[in-house]
């Protein structure tokens, strides 16, 4: 069953209830936070280069159009086709029409979490084109079935041992061992005949280069070259927002990007496409075409969301939120998980659907720590909370809550007494075991802890005590 953000409580409760599933997060999750922790502390421009990043990516954006055209200039001067689409379908339509206009049957993809978004797989098996994902991780998710659980790592959901056995129920000629070493080569057997007969090659851009009219792919497998040179054409698909002015500028991105997301240094391929095969090359494709894709950033563009548009999807901010590695990516029920997904998500649908996503923080503000751009995704989730509040969407109890606790903060003297009230209740209430284990209206917190006994006095009164030593 497809999951969906709407029932994002019960896809948690199954999740936390899923003990491989917790072996797997920690595993992956702990590894990518240490070794991120590590390249960061050795890179002594860090804060130089993050706040070069965003100042790049604020003026980009704030003169998106100018960029936006000189790209296309440069990108059809190289010999690339330019498409525009507004929406998913728009993009999807403009996709199988390609395949078709070429008579293809057959497409190898490069993971591109744009894809995800506009549904190209989707799209692609109404059209009748076979759709062969070569990431390593992707392909190991389209064996199972699964949607991606992680925007870098879409396979995180998955232990080695489950894709051994996974292998040797799908592949061709699997190899007994469940060592990493030789599952990966397991996967090379069963994908290099299909890398060399595909009829098309699609892949998405880490970044649009303007002044050049390049595109930039970042992996660490080498798929995108075997995806995008061997096939007659290679259809790019790429959110307009990840433009930028120079190659120069980018580079100030490529040092940040696989650090934060991977921990290392540098990726294995970085490579840059101009155009298609001219006269003379050995290789490449006869075509490109590149889809620039809309859906809603430039919606976002104008409002308290244009921040999210300098996303460089590295996928820090899931590794190093508490929930996404309590839960992991699929309980989100949508294509972009963990915290920067619980803004994207409301912003590229609604929030009526999505109004558990905001909710699923605990607003440690570590995510904003780690983003390489950053991002101040605890202000956004907030003002989410608070357009959900304003649209009547969130429930009569919390409304009702907020309402007297606003009422009662207008009035501090009355505040003071009544926290001083609940608190000396708190304690009388815990008095025989020295914490409470039920609790009205926090059922949801005690059935699974107890709460502790509160301290004596309130915040304000250990303060001002605290000061006065
Ligand atoms: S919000 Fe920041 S940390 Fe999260 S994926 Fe985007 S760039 Fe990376």
């Amino acid at each position: 069953m497809k999951q969906t953000s709407e029932h994002f409580k019960a896809h948690v409760t199954a999740a936390l209830a899923d003990p491989t599933l917790k072996i797997a997060l920690n595993r992956t999750t702990t590894l990518l936070r240490e070794r991120r922790a590590q390249v960061i502390a050795d890179f002594g421009e860090y804060a130089a280069a993050r706040e070069a990043a965003q100042k790049i990516k604020d003026h980009t954006l704030d003169n998106l159009a100018h960029y936006l055209a000189m790209f296309e200039a440069n990108a059809v001067a190289s010999g690339a086709q330019v498409h525009w689409a507004r929406t998913p379908k728009e993009a999807t339509d403009i996709v199988t029409a390609i395949c078709k206009a070429e008579g293809a049957r057959s497409a190898t993809r490069v993971k591109s979490m744009l894809g995800e978004e506009i549904g190209i797989g989707e799209a692609l098996a109404a059209a009748g084109v076979e759709r062969i994902e070569t990431d390593l991780a992707e392909h190991i998710i389209q064996l199972a079935g699964d949607p991606p659980s992680h925007i870098v790592m879409p396979a995180m959901h998955k232990t080695h041992e489950q894709v051994a056995e996974l292998f040797r129920e799908k592949h061709a000629q699997p190899s007994n061992s469940d060592e990493i070493a030789a599952l990966v080569e397991s996967a090379r057997r069963e994908l290099r005949p299909k890398f060399l007969n595909a009829d098309i090659g699609i892949s998405g851009a880490n970044f649009l280069i303007a002044d050049t009219g390049s595109i930039v792919t970042v992996t660490n497998e080498g798929n995108a070259e075997l995806t995008t040179t061997p096939p007659k054409t290679h259809i790019v698909t790429v959110g307009i927002e990840k433009i930028v002015p120079s190659m120069a500028h980018a580079t100030v991105f490529l040092r940040l990007l696989s650090r934060a997301a991977i921990g290392a240094e540098i990726t294995q391929y970085t490579t840059f496409y101009n155009g298609p095969k001219r006269a003379g090359d050995a290789d490449g494709p006869e075509t490109m075409h590149i889809v620039l894709v809309d859906n809603h950033r430039t919606e976002m563009l104008g409002q308290f969301l244009r921040p999210m548009l300098r996303c460089i999807r590295c996928g820090a901010c899931m590794n190093h939120c508490p929930v996404y590695a309590a839960v992991g990516g699929h309980a989100y029920g949508a294509v972009y998980p963990g915290p920067m997904g619980s803004v994207l998500t409301p912003a590229m649908s609604d929030l009526k659907s999505t109004k558990d996503l905001p909710n699923a923080c605990t607003l440690n503000g570590r995510c904003n720590e780690v983003c390489p751009v950053n991002i101040p995704l605890p202000d956004m989730l907030r003002s989410l909370r608070a357009r959900q509040h304003q649209a009547g969407l969130t429930s009569g109890m919390t409304r009702g809550g907020l309402a007297v606790w606003g009422w009662l903060a207008r009035r501090p003297g009355l505040y003071r007494r009544a926290t001083g009230l609940a608190m000396f209740a708190m304690r009388v209430w815990s008095m025989n075991r020295g914490r409470i284990r039920r609790f009205p209206m926090a059922g949801n917190w005690t059935r699974h802890r107890d709460l502790p006994q509160p301290e004596l006095g309130t915040f304000m009164q250990q303060y001002n005590r605290r000061s006065r030593k």
